[in-house]
């Protein structure tokens, strides 16, 4: 028994006394808010890593719980179900995004707009069903953000019509990426990439080095890259129309709608928006598909901390006006 105890105070000592092994420590997951999750970070302590990203990996299946209109229960799909009738109080979380993602659609030009969703939600990319010309006239009129009621006294939605339906699917994964990074900084972590799809955050750099973020080809393979962009401390989103999509007489319907038309927005092929948050630059990325490549670079020009990479439809691609002097640091490979 004594001869026990003391190996088990040995063992204990041992423990203390062995230097935590430092690393980088890298983990994918598939299956949360349907997309690719990757979580990369450097742990002075690795013993550290594996609880950190657990953690991460729970916040962002939580916000998929209440933020998914594919799931009946969520509590958008509850906001959809409901708040036509009435002024209905959500959770301070989700009453934060609706308001944040109204000041998109001011910012936008009506282009980053949540009730896209009274039209969306008859679109199944899948399945590659979309709705007639009828089916999209009728429900048109419920596409306006204004429609969308917030009351920050009560903490309440409301819809002012019948017919308005609203899809976070364009703002939660950069949402997901910023509550993961924060939970991460909490934790001291300094180092570290977090992405959902094609939403990722970074913070800090790589000893001395930038993360080098590649930026797909629209019209290649996922490893094939238009260039790479050195980052530290930044967000980064990118939106396709490769991503979830079918051709049908000749017309590529993809998931980012137009919501004055109803029908895809195809004026670019993709558009990466470079920023502080990845929230933000999620909001912002599907501008240019609605707005076309002009407009949508010139919003993104004024303001201050946003810069922006859009692939046209001819295949140029042009660059904001923070990134034209730094691109030769990242030549396109
Ligand atoms: P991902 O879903 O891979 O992050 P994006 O960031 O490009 O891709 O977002 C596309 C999603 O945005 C669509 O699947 C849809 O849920 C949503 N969406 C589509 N059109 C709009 C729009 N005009 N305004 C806001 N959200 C939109
Ligand atoms: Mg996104």
């Amino acid at each position: 028994m004594k001869l026990m105890k003391s190996i088990a105070y040995l063992a204990a000592f041992v423990c203390l006394a062995a230097p935590a092994q430092a690393g980088w420590v890298r983990r994918v997951n598939d299956g949360i808010m349907g997309t690719r999750i990757t979580v990369e970070l450097w742990a002075d302590d690795e013993t550290q890593a594996d609880p950190a990203i657990d953690a991460v990996l729970e916040e962002m299946r939580h916000i998929d719980e209440s933020m998914s209109t594919y799931k009946p229960t969520s509590e958008v799909s509850l906001v959809n179900a409901k708040a036509a009738d009435g002024p209905m109080r959500i959770s301070k979380e989700l009453f934060d995004l609706l308001t944040i993602a109204k000041e998109y659609s001011v910012i936008t030009d009506g282009a980053f707009d949540i009730t896209y969703a009274s039209v969306g939600y008859m679109y199944d990319f899948r399945k590659h069903i979309h709705p007639d010309e009828a089916q999209i006239g009728q429900a048109l009129p419920a596409v306006n953000f204004r429609h969308v009621l917030l009351d920050p006294k009560n903490q309440t939605v409301q819809f002012s019509q019948k017919g308005v339906r609203i899809d976070l699917g364009g703002i939660a994964k950069g949402y997901s990426v910023d509550r993961g990074i924060e939970i991460l900084k909490a934790r001291g972590f300094t180092r570290a990439y977090l992405s959902a799809g094609g939403d990722s955050r970074i913070i800090g750099d790589r000893f001395g080095k930038p993360w080098m973020v590649g930026i797909r080809d629209p019209r290649k393979g996922a490893g094939e890259v238009i260039t790479r962009i050195p980052l530290v401390d930044a967000a980064i989103s990118t939106s396709g129309d490769y991503e979830r999509y079918f051709e049908e007489n000749g017309v590529r319907y993809h998931h980012i709608i137009d919501p004055r038309t109803g029908y895809s927005a195809s004026k670019v092929r993709s558009a990466t928006v470079i920023g502080p948050y990845a929230t933000r630059t999620d909001g912002l990325s599907k501008t240019a598909f609605v707005l076309g490549p002009e407009k949508a670079m010139e919003i993104y020009n004024r303001i201050d901390d946003i810069d922006a990479i859009i692939v046209k439809l001819d295949g140029t691609v042009i660059y904001s006006k923070g990134i034209e002097p730094a691109r030769g640091l990242a030549p396109a490979k």
